[in-house]
């Protein structure tokens, strides 16, 4: 598990690339100028880890493109300390990048696979999730309800209810919501059952399944 100087370099074009392509949040730049993304990813790919692409990994995933997870964390508003819930851990790249800016994740992932690996990797880099989970995230985990943030990696067809109940007040749902095309929508909990919403246009992801599929 190598991190060099070539690779650093690499990473800092992509944090520039991602920057044109109007992310601003200095915390989030700096998470991904941190990371190891080529870590993450299988060896035939390591010259792909830092051109601003998704790319596949185990059991027919991907590992979302750096732009959408800048852009999904950006959305969220992280801050120190934060409680935040990610529904489909995958790699543990979007994992690692709310770890690096101080929050306590908790990541839930249907895969067993992935969450097996994922599980054993992601604590040999020095990133501690507060829990990682083996589960359905349409269910959201409300036994650690309420959460200051979640952000959902996969396409979602609907809104999962219990993930908009499980916010606090002022927290914020990201979560790409469609079928074939996906609306990065932003959820902004303003009372028990008020709620502002906002949308920012197209991203393409992987589905988020039910239980059984
Ligand atoms: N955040 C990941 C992106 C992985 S792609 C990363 O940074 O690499 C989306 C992930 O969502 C896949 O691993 C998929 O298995 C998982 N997923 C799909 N449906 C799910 C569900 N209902 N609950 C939890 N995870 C789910």
């Amino acid at each position: 598990m190598k991190d060099t100087f070539k690779h650093k370099g690499l990473r800092q074009q992509l944090v520039n690339v991602i920057k044109t392509k109007g992310i601003t949040d200095e915390s989030v730049l700096k998470a991904i100028g941190n990371i190891p993304r080529h870590l993450f990813m299988d060896s035939s790919f390591l010259d792909h880890a830092y051109q601003d692409k998704a790319f596949p990994i185990a059991a027919d995933q991907t590992i979302s493109q750096p732009f959408t997870v800048a852009f999904q964390t950006e959305l969220l508003q992280v801050k120190r300390g934060d409680k935040i819930l990610e529904i489909g851990t995958g790699s543990g790249y979007q994992c690692a990048v709310l770890c690096e800016m101080g929050a306590k994740v908790y990541s839930i992932e249907r895969q067993q696979e992935l969450f097996k690996k994922t599980s054993k990797f992601l604590p040999k880099l020095g990133y501690r999730a507060k829990k990682l989970i083996f589960g359905d995230g349409y269910k959201g985990l409300p036994e650690e309800a309420p959460f200051d943030g979640i952000i959902v990696t996969a396409g979602a067809p609907f809104v999962p209810k219990p993930l908009l109940g499980q916010l606090k007040e002022g927290g914020r749902l990201v979560i790409p919501v469609g079928v074939d095309v996906q609306t990065m929508t932003l959820f902004i909990r303003k009372g028990s059952k008020e709620f502002e919403k906002h949308e920012f246009g197209d991203f393409r992801f992987v589905p988020l399944l039910e239980d059984k599929n």
